[in-house]
This record gives structure tokens, sequence and C-alpha cells, in this order.
């Protein structure tokens, strides 16, 4: 049976669900589990209600489809949640690597009339913070900053796990989206970007694979790893 409104539960796993989606992941409940810490068993149990509720589908191979309510449901609270974030960095002055989470809370409680005040005052504003789409769906592909290969030149577009402690480490490292430089050294263990404003951005290799750039030349195209988007001791960010 089918009904208007999702609970916060439900709607927290419609996100992630639809994160997966985005980053072009398998949506199984594998996936759901891992990218939300939580127990299989648990998974399952909020799998059939989504079912039940006509969210999902889930076909013979066990992955997970959206139903066209389930879809609306998912993309909605997604885009609430980016536009609160680019109103609490924009117009509150919020630094960005603080207000994942404080999203996260208001994103459930939120009417349509506020929702159109918050997007009127965030003006051209097309993306979150962190460089994802407000409006789901005109996303730029991009590549791992961890593909890049060096003296290639490269533009931030996306920080792909938005884990508060992961989002504290990138905006000290002074990676964030919209920065242009040029990849300077890679190793096993390291990626340092020179920025073009004269920064020195060092990251780790693995939280590298978190970052999507456009870059030229461009590695090809690469799915991050399910493990990266889980790299924080904190559930995988959306
Ligand atoms: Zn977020
Ligand atoms: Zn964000």
């Amino acid at each position: 049976m089918s009904q208007d409104q999702a609970t916060v539960a439900e709607e927290e796993y419609l996100q992630t669900i639809f994160w997966l989606h985005e980053a072009g992941l398998p949506m199984s409940a594998a996936n759901v589990a891992r990218a939300m810490q939580l127990s299989p068993p648990t998974v399952h149990e909020m799998l059939r209600r989504l079912e039940g509720d006509g969210y999902i589908t889930r076909g013979d191979d066990k992955l997970i489809a959206f139903t066209d309510t389930g879809r609306e449901h998912a993309e909605g609270i997604v885009r609430r949640h980016r536009l609160i974030e680019r109103f609490l960095t924009d117009v509150l002055g919020i630094p960005w690597d603080e207000v994942h989470e404080e999203a996260e809370r208001l994103e459930h409680a939120m009417s349509p009339v506020l929702e159109a005040r918050m997007l009127a005052a965030i003006g051209d504003a097309k993306t979150c913070p962190h460089g994802h789409p407000i409006e789901v769906g005109q996303r730029h592909e991009g590549v791992p900053l961890a593909d890049v290969e060096v003296g290639a030149t490269v533009r931030i577009l996306r920080l792909e796990n938005e884990a508060e402690d992961l989002l504290h480490y990138l905006k000290a490292a002074g990676a964030e989206p919209g920065l242009t430089g040029t990849l300077a050294e890679r190793t096993e263990d390291e990626v340092v970007v020179a920025g073009d404003g004269g920064e020195r951005v060092v990251l780790t290799a693995s939280v590298a694979e978190t970052v999507s750039v456009a870059a030229d030349p461009s590695p090809p195209p690469r799915t991050a790893l399910p493990e990266q988007l889980v790299i924080a001791a904190d559930r995988y960010g959306r």
C-alpha cells in the first residue's frame, strides 16, 4: 500500500539509494548496508518496508529499482539537502565542512513554501557547496583525482563523500569545488595539486579517490570504488 508521507527513516534510505544510483554503483542491499554502515538484516527489513510502501521494487537479480513515487521522493529529499547546504554556507555564512549534518536534520522538516524561499535566497547557485547539483540530473561526470596523470590541468568538480570528518580534512587541505591547478605529484600514497593561486593541495591517495575532477588530458571515466565512499568512520555522506 502506498502512502503519501515517507518516514524520516524511509527518506534516509531513499536518499542513500539515490546516491548509489548517481555514483553509478549497483543499487543492491549490500551497497546500501555498506553506505549506511548498518547490518544487512536491518537493511533488509527497511527495504521490505520501502517495497511495501511502493517506493522501490526488487528484481530477480535482487537489485533495487525506484518506482515513480520512490524516485520523486528520493529526488525531492536530495534536492532539499543540497539546497539547505547552499543556504547555510551562502546566506548564513557557515563553513562548507560544517553544513552536511545540519542539512541531514533539516531536510525532513521542510515545507514547499520554505523550499521556494530558500531557492530564491541562494540566487544563481546551482550546486551544494560540495559540488552536487541541486536540480538532480545536471551532473558533470568527471574522473577521480587519483587517476589523473602528472602535468594535467584539473578543476575540482565534486567531493563525492560528504562524511563530515572527511570534509574537515578536505577543507584543511584546501581542496574545494572550483579549485583549478595542475597535477604536480602522484605517488602510491599521495596526490599533490599545485593550485593556480599558488596553493599546494596534498591529499592521501584514498581521499583523492573521492574527489571528482575535470582533467586535461583526462584519464578514462571510472566509477569510484564503493569502499572509498565509506572511507570515513562516519556514515557515507550525501
Ligand atoms: Zn551533504
Ligand atoms: Zn553537499
